[in-house]
């Protein structure tokens, strides 16, 4: 390796992960261009995400503007019975997918940004890596870093005795203007983070986050909410991940793509298992989405001149709040075992995977304790 300044870096999967390897790398020093196979703009998109310090410290350190947060100053702990609750003081930050990409967009150069380019294949030569794009394209770069996401072809390709392994339940979603919400119910959920045992098993929570345009102004945010509930695997998950087209999704529905009817069954369902403020809450979301729970853990993150990263490589589960900050985490650790390996890219990638697989590896096992232990609540 003739140092790392001259490195040229190719990422195929332009999301949080691949924005934050683009700007760490670049921040290091690197060539670094991101290929993303969404064609347009991927603003208006997504939902609520609690802050945590790997995230801020990557924006921090490549001069990224100030992300947009919201926060709440106490934790809420209601029952669904009804009730006021108990609080204890817990302050933390929250915001947005939108926000944190248009944050890393921000710092990363619409030159080396680029829409509507699929990865379709690439080759490990010696002493660099061949990428071929859907359109014909192809470049060569030092690095491939694969961010394509929670169902990865690339780690299907490297690794494909690794499944995704269905957690037994799903997350129902929403978020919710300030703006259609009753200003009391607005009232009700501001500056708190507020939970609720559902009466039939699982959870619900909500938060406060930026609303278009990652806008932090009062009247301007959206209320954030994540409801678990245990569906199982098999006729009940297959139906409830049909879209309403009548299309079998791999593991989530997006907001808009839950058929009328669920979307009603939901509303019914928040009224018999919630506190009365989240049942509101529920009911006043029309287009609530579902995502399934799922863990992924791998063997291995680096083959030759060839990375996975982010939900490409381990996917965590969301009660730990991590999987952005565990794609910083993973991007950052990158450019720093690069800048400090100057002589041997296959050293700075060993010692970079081992301590990324150690990380990856108490985080899914986290998520899994987390899960279990709302389980066993019931
Ligand atoms: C649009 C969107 C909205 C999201 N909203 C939330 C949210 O609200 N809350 C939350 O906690 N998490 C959300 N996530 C997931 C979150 O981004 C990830 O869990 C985490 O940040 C790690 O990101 P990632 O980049 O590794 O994976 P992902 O965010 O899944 O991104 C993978 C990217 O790779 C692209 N891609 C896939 N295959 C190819 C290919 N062959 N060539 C080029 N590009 C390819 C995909 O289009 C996608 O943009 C969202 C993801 C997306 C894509």
């Amino acid at each position: 390796m003739s140092g790392v300044a001259s490195l040229r870096v190719t990422v195929a999967g332009g999301s949080l992960g691949g924005l934050c390897a683009g700007v760490a790398l670049r921040g290091a020093g690197c060539l670094v261009d991101i290929f993303e196979r969404t064609p347009h703009q991927m603003t208006s998109r997504g939902a609520g995400i609690v802050v945590q310090d790997d995230l801020t410290s990557l924006l921090q350190q490549n001069n990224a503007p100030t992300l947009p947060t919201t926060s709440c100053t106490h934790r809420l702990y209601l029952e669904a019975t009804g009730g006021q609750g108990k609080m204890i003081p817990m302050p933390q930050h929250f915001t947005s997918w939108e926000a944190i990409y248009r944050t890393l967009r921000a710092v990363f150069s619409d030159e080396h940004y680029h829409l509507g380019k699929t990865m379709t294949d690439f080759t490990n030569e010696e002493n660099y890596v061949n990428v071929l794009f859907a359109d014909g394209q192809t470049c060569s770069a030092d690095l491939l870093i694969c961010t394509d996401g929670i169902h990865s072809k690339t780690r299907r390709r490297l690794l494909p005795d690794i499944h995704p392994h269905y957690a037994g339940y799903v997350a129902f979603r929403g978020t919710l203007p300030e703006g259609a919400a009753d200003s009391d119910l607005v009232n009700f959920f501001d500056e708190r983070f507020i939970f609720c045992n559902a009466r039939s098993g699982g959870h619900i929570l909500c938060y406060l986050i930026p609303g278009d345009d990652a806008s932090i102004e009062r009247g301007k945010r959206r209320l954030n909410w994540v409801w678990y509930v245990h569906v199982k695997e098999g006729a009940d998950l297959t139906a409830l991940l049909t879209d309403s087209q009548g299309q079998q999704r791999e593991s989530s529905l997006g907001p808009g793509e839950v058929p009328q009817s669920r979307v009603k069954d939901i509303h019914t369902q928040a009224e018999q298992e919630l506190h009365p403020q989240f049942a509101r809450l529920v009911q006043a979301t029309p287009d609530p989405f579902v995502q399934s729970i799922i863990d992924v853990v791998v063997p291995q993150m680096v083959f030759g001149r060839v990375c996975l990263l982010g939900d490409a490589a381990f996917v965590v589960r969301p009660h730990t709040a991590a999987a952005a900050a565990k794609a910083a985490d993973d991007a950052a650790s990158l450019a720093t075992a690069l800048m400090g390996s100057a002589t041997s890219l296959e050293r700075a990638l060993s010692i970079w995977e081992q301590r990324q697989l150690e990380t990856g590896r108490s985080l899914t096992d986290y998520g899994v304790m987390l899960g279990s232990r709302w389980a066993r609540a019931r």
